[in-house]
């Protein structure tokens, strides 16, 4: 279904307030209590800034079973397992839920479907379009991939949770409190999914240009297009791709550069008048691109906080949405004593370190391909069109986070891996 006039967002509307026991929110809070109803999206005008400021901001001191840091993708898929166990679980952002898009929001359609999440469909591919500075190939993907609108998958995300929400810029840890900028908040269990700063982790944090970290920046013109569309070729970035998302009235056109001191705004506004589209609403981050341990001094870390973004495509939604989903496995059968919190920090970071492979291998190309002559990427890319070979390195790829992960239900299988790192 397609939900946007052209210029126009998408929000989740007001969510209803769930009926889990007796207590009221309090009256200062800014509660939005969401339940397992989902949100029916209503269209506005213009993007309103949400957060609360001054005022509004009123102290916050408290406890609760599951504190999850952060309301994207990550965070919002540990509360949607959570839903319905009667916890008390908190989740804090700094900005209101779906308020502030991440990405150019392009996700494999299994994963929308799996999830239920189809209203916030926006455009779907069947093939991919790769230029390089010689020619353009077209691999007929065996899989589609499409693009969707952040706030109403966010608020549909949410709307299948039952948790409490607050706005709060999370600042540090301390044992088992987590300080925000409006008070210190007490839980036995403490999820990151802030992504790449990693803000609960141990020691100071590795910052770039010495992390492993890629640099990402995309303009949102708006505009049409028929093709998801990427560029290899040095001219835009030395290492890197630049790419066009069509998502339904408008098109995500950005670089992202693995080097993370090559900078990404000339290239990506010179991608942009190459394509003839506006150089408007900007968007970039910091994007991970090697797995970092999951568990660290008793916090589970989630999404791009544990580098759970993969390399070489840069492709960190669907991974955040799966191992949102198996962290919140574990902590639901904590909450209902099933195990231990550290038994759950040991079978979590083992599930997060068994992908330890394929992240390899995909760093290890992310490395390889900027050292193709560019005369021999046009063939090379030709080779591996065959429909054989497109079938098979992307249902592999597919394989790394598959979207049958979300009706698997239960914990996550796990073999044995040294969980050194793990909780203490
Ligand atoms: C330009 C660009 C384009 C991309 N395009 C795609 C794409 O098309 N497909 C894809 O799969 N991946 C894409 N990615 C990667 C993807 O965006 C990330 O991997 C993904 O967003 C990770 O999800 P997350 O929930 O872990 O973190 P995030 O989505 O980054 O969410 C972190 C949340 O934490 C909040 N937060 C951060 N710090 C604080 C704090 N101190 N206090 C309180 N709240 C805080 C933020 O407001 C945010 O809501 C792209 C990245 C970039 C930069």
């Amino acid at each position: 279904m397609r939900l946007q006039p052209l210029g126009r967002l998408v929000v989740p509307a007001p969510v209803p307030i769930a009926a889990r026991g007796p207590a009221a929110p309090p009256a200062t809070a800014t509660v939005a209590r969401l339940s397992a109803a989902r949100p029916r999206p209503i269209i506005t005008g213009m993007p309103t800034r949400a957060t609360k400021r001054g005022r509004e901001r009123t102290p916050l001191q408290r406890d609760c079973d599951v504190l999850i840091c952060g309301a994207s993708f990550a965070g919002l898929a540990v509360a949607r397992e959570l839903a319905g166990i009667g916890a008390d679980v908190l989740v804090v952002d700094r900005y209101e839920i779906g308020e502030r898009q991440t990405s150019a929001c392009g996700i494999p359609t299994a994963w929308l479907r799996a999830l239920a999440l189809e209203e916030s469909l926006q455009q779907t591919f069947g093939e991919l379009v790769i230029h390089t500075p010689h020619s353009t190939v077209r691999y007929d993907l065996p899989w589609t991939f499409s693009t969707f609108d952040y706030r109403t998958l966010c608020g549909l995300l949410a709307g299948m949770g039952t948790f409490e929400f607050e706005t709060a810029k999370v600042d540090g840890r301390t044992g088992d409190t987590v300080h925000t900028d409006r008070g210190d908040i007490k839980a036995p269990l403490i999820v990151d999914a802030l992504g790449w700063r990693r803000v609960l982790g141990v020691g100071e944090n590795i910052q770039p240009p010495d992390a492993l970290l890629s640099r990402g920046l995309e303009v949102h013109p708006f505009g049409s297009g028929e093709d998801l569309e990427v560029w290899i070729d040095r001219s835009y970035v030395p290492a890197g791709y630049g790419w066009s998302f069509p998502a339904d009235g408008e098109v995500r056109i950005g670089i992202g550069s693995f080097d993370p001191r090559h900078h990404v705004r000339e290239p990506t506004e010179r991608l942009a008048a190459d394509l003839h589209a506006d150089r408007v609403r900007y968007q970039g981050n910091w994007i991970p691109h090697a797995l970092r341990d999951a568990t660290e001094d008793g916090v589970f870390f989630v999404g791009d906080s544990a580098g759970h973004c993969l390399p070489l495509t840069a492709e960190g939604i669907r991974t955040a949405l799966y191992f949102g989903i198996a962290c919140g496995r574990e902590l639901r059968r904590v909450i209902e004593g099933e195990q231990s919190r550290e038994r759950a920090l040991a079978r979590y970071h083992d599930f997060s370190a068994q992908h330890a492979l394929a992240f390899r291998w995909m760093l290890r190309v992310q490395r390889l391909v900027p050292r193709v002559a560019p005369r021999l990427l046009a063939p090379s890319l030709r080779t591996m069109g065959t429909k054989r070979f497109v079938d098979w390195s992307f249902n592999h790829y597919l394989n790394v986070a598959h979207p049958s992960f979300v009706a698997g239900g239960g914990a996550p299988r796990t073999r044995h891996v040294p969980s050194a790192g793990a909780a203490a």
